[in-house]
């Protein structure tokens, strides 16, 4: 067994910034032919691809909205015609849309739940077929693999943050329903937890030293992750060194899920 992706083939969503571009450059060094989605920032999903491709390896940029669905359904259709099939899928893409709770738009409910918990279900629905429209493939134990990007937020509450915390608890259990529902076909669903990861997403709690300051009194570890923490996880979720790992979530926080403010009694 081993962590190299030789001759398999990944789709990540949301791979024009942040974790999902960390993921993506992450499964390319590992071997793997990367479709790189994009929803904005085209420019950076195709310059990722060119870089990619510089290095020796496989890879295209793919626009799509996740909370689309024919749109899914093109982005998925154009790996296959360009790959061939499909073996991994990250389903990545993610926004915030923060609000006190009663100021909080049915909009802003809605925008959220459809890109963070109804994209990432069309986005597994679509590999899932896919998975099962073909045979096993030599270059895996498994038949295919997803991997769900969630949150610590599936498990800590977060006030003001509502809707996000709210479709990160629903990935958990979409995932481990999936889980279930799959695994007997030897597909393999697991996901992510990051913690506090350097990206636009949170660029507010990083970019000054006082911010840095505040969000390092919840991590235990003392730094802020990076992209690469979470690619390096992804790869290895993705390969068969993880081949018995289903249906779990991977929190990879620098222990920010230990409820740090126990630390001094309480
Ligand atoms: P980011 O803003 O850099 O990346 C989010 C990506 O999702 C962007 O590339 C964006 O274009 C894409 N996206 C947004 N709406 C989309 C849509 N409708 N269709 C397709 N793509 C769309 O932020 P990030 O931190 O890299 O976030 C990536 C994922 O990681 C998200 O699911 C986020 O919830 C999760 N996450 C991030 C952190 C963190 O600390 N950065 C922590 C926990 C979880």
């Amino acid at each position: 067994m081993t962590q190299d992706l030789q001759g398999q083939i990944a789709l990540v969503t949301g791979a024009s910034s942040g974790i999902g571009f960390g993921v993506a450059q992450a499964l390319a060094d590992a071997g793997a032919a990367v479709a790189i989605n994009y929803h904005s920032h085209g420019e950076a999903a195709e310059d990722l691809a060119a870089d990619i491709r510089k290095a020796g390896g496989q890879a295209f940029a793919v626009g799509a909205d996740v909370a689309d669905e024919a749109q899914i359904d093109a982005m998925f259709d154009s790996v296959i015609q360009h790959f061939g099939t499909i073996d991994i899928v990250v389903a990545n893409s993610g926004l915030q849309k923060d609000a006190p709770f009663v100021d909080m738009t049915l909009a802003d409910w809605h925008t959220v739940m459809n890109v963070n918990l109804a994209g990432q279900f069309l986005t597994a629905q679509r590999a899932v077929r896919e998975f099962l429209r073909r045979e096993p493939r030599p270059v895996s134990m498994a038949l295919g693999k997803i991997i769900c990007m969630s949150s610590v937020h599936e498990l800590i509450p977060w006030a003001g943050h509502v809707n996000y915390a709210a479709s990160k608890g629903g990935i958990q259990m979409m995932m481990k329903s999936l889980a279930q529902e799959v695994a007997p076909h030897r597909i393999r669903v697991n996901a992510i937890a990051p913690g506090a990861i350097r990206t636009p997403i949170n660029k507010a709690a990083w970019d000054s030293p006082q911010a840095l300051d505040k969000l390092l009194k919840l991590v235990p570890y003392g730094r802020i992750g990076e992209p690469g923490d979470i690619g390096r996880a992804a790869v290895w979720l993705a390969s068969d060194e993880s081949d018995y790992v289903v249906g779990t979530t991977l929190f990879v926080d620098g222990g920010m899920s230990l409820y740090p403010g126990f630390a001094d009694n309480g």
